[in-house]
């Protein structure tokens, strides 16, 4: 009981301070916020770009695609 009321403000915390990111990506911000996704340095990608890249094929376009932001990121 006590766990769950603190679980509860904690949350409630969390939102008033959340700034909604962007994905670097996709250029749309995910409904979870910032815990929907992962911090890249200063750029974020949202959980379902993510998952996109986790499951491209190597040799696809799209694949290719997101390498090359990626690597604007990265250098
Ligand atoms: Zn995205």
């Amino acid at each position: 009981m006590l766990y769950e009321k603190q679980q509860g403000s904690a949350a409630i915390g969390r939102r008033s301070c959340l700034v909604l990111p962007r994905c670097w990506i996709c250029d749309q911000v995910p409904s979870g916020g910032i815990r929907d996704g992962i911090r890249l340095k200063k750029a974020f990608i949202c959980s379902g770009c993510e998952r996109i890249i986790v499951q491209s094929d190597v040799a696809s376009g799209q694949y290719q695609i997101f390498i090359n932001r990626l690597k604007k990121i990265l250098l």
